[in-house]
């Protein structure tokens, strides 16, 4: 991984909420050194923000799901209204989501939202950018100045959407985006610099992976502003996941981005869930939980191990603090291997599971053992980790592969022929809804 690009920093949050810093490296205003900040994860809650029940358990549930940030929308005015009794009942920082309406972020930042995100695309009027910048400013709240493919084609001005909207549906699409958006973002910037306003972060987001990659490349050489990263419109998680990964996960692994937004059409935990989940594969951020490592299973496989690896996944998100790295493989071609780099391992053969702790062989069970079994070994390594008596990652053993416990190649037939007891994974794991096992086997 390469350093983190050095960039201004923005505090986003109150004391009540503990502040978020996005980006760093640079000086501050004062000239105090400032270190990159942890790339910090932001969602967007999905239901109408005055609905304050229903809103105030949405981001309680998202800031309880991992996330650092919450965005809501204020398409009006009892949208506003109703963000002084949110934030009360919340505990997490709070971006009001604008477009259109100036007003609607004037009354979000009398009301205490901790940042303002406003559209280049359709709030212009320099009056109206030059009043919401003076309201943050005299509340010292940060704003999102943030460009998105959907809304970056001028509407307003006649002749320069025709021009805009020739070069766009031309065959140099792709190029012409990216220089709309820099110019729009470079336009807008100076409205910013002219009131002598810096605390700003800049995002320019698109449906395309490629695209993304660009716009954030050319702004992270233009700007010395943090970036919140995101791909919009990036469709529901199945396939969401991978658009954002591919371009989200390029630019962090370039040391582009200062905090990132994942969007599915999806429930928006899975946003926070795999946003820090991205952040984490790549090093970005010190794992909390269990860091769970399996394999993808093949004609060896003599247990149903996708089950279990989601049963395993599920339990440990709910008892394991500690980000004990535990290994759960499917026989002993690749399990020794993985179990010696694991805290916690088993790995299976035939319809049984010899379950590891550090490199220390501490069971043999049958498969309906397996799950209980390895809930209890990680819990009383937590248990030792936390009394000070282990240490994670702290593995001295050379596993010797056992003979083969049982004769590989048989495992699928065995399922189905009910030798094995048949546990569906959930459908939303697979991409389109069948569950894996009945892809595989005939039913029964
Ligand atoms: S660990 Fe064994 S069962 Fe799993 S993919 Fe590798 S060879 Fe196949």
């Amino acid at each position: 991984m390469v350093p983190r690009r050095p960039c201004r920093q923005i505090a986003v949050g109150d004391a009540r909420t503990g502040v978020v810093r996005i980006g760093g490296g640079l000086p501050d205003a004062a000239g105090r050194p400032t270190d990159p900040a942890p790339v910090s994860v932001q969602t967007m809650t999905t239901g109408p923000t005055h609905d304050i029940a229903g809103c105030v358990a949405e981001i309680n549930r998202l800031h309880a799901a991992g996330a650092d940030i919450v965005r809501v929308a204020v398409p009006e005015r009892k949208d506003t209204e109703a963000l002084r009794e949110i934030l009360a009942q919340t505990r997490v920082p709070i971006v009001a989501d604008v477009h259109f309406h100036f007003r609607r972020a004037l009354e979000a930042v009398e009301a205490g939202v901790h940042k303002i995100r406003l559209n280049p695309g359709n709030i212009q009027d320099r009056g109206e950018v030059n009043a919401v910048i003076d309201a943050c400013r005299a509340r010292g709240i940060p704003i999102r100045v943030g460009v998105n493919e959907g809304s970056i084609v001028e509407r307003k001005d006649k002749q320069k959407r025709v021009r805009e909207l020739a070069a766009v549906l031309g065959e140099q699409r792709h190029g012409a985006l990216l220089a709309i958006m820099i110019a729009k973002l470079e336009e807008y910037l100076d409205l910013f610099r002219e009131r002598d306003f810096h605390d700003v972060c800049l995002s320019a987001k698109s449906m395309d992976a490629g695209l993304v990659i660009d716009a954030y490349s050319e702004i992270a050489r233009r700007f010395d502003l943090p970036l919140h990263l995101g791909v919009t419109h990036a469709g529901p998680k199945e396939t969401g996941c991978v658009r954002s990964v591919a371009a989200l996960g390029a630019l962090l692994a370039q040391g582009i981005g200062d905090t990132i937004r994942i969007s599915y059409a999806s429930d928006a935990a899975y946003e926070v869930q795999d946003g820090l989940e991205l952040l984490y594969a790549l090093g970005l951020r010190p794992r909390v939980g269990v860091d769970l490592i399996a394999c993808p299973t093949c004609g060896r496989i003599q247990v149903d191990l996708i089950s279990l690896v989601q049963d395993v996944r599920a339990a440990l998100a709910q008892k394991v603090r500690l980000p004990m790295k535990v290994a759960v493989m499917g026989c002993v071609v690749n399990g020794p291997g993985e179990a010696e780099g694991a805290d916690v391992a088993v790995f299976a053969g035939d319809r049984r599971g010899i379950l590891y702790v550090q490199g220390e062989r501490v069971a043999n069970v049958p498969e309906e053992e397996i799950l209980p079994r390895l809930l209890d070994e990680c819990l009383k390594f937590q248990e030792r980790v936390e009394r000070g008596e282990a240490r994670l990652g702290e593995k001295s053993v050379n596993i010797v592969p056992p003979d083969p416990i049982g004769a590989p190649g048989s495992g699928w037939e065995k399922i189905a022929a009910g030798r094995v007891e048949r546990r569906h994974a959930p459908a939303s794991l697979t991409v389109d809804g069948t569950p894996p096992h009945d892809a595989r086997l005939p039913a029964r």
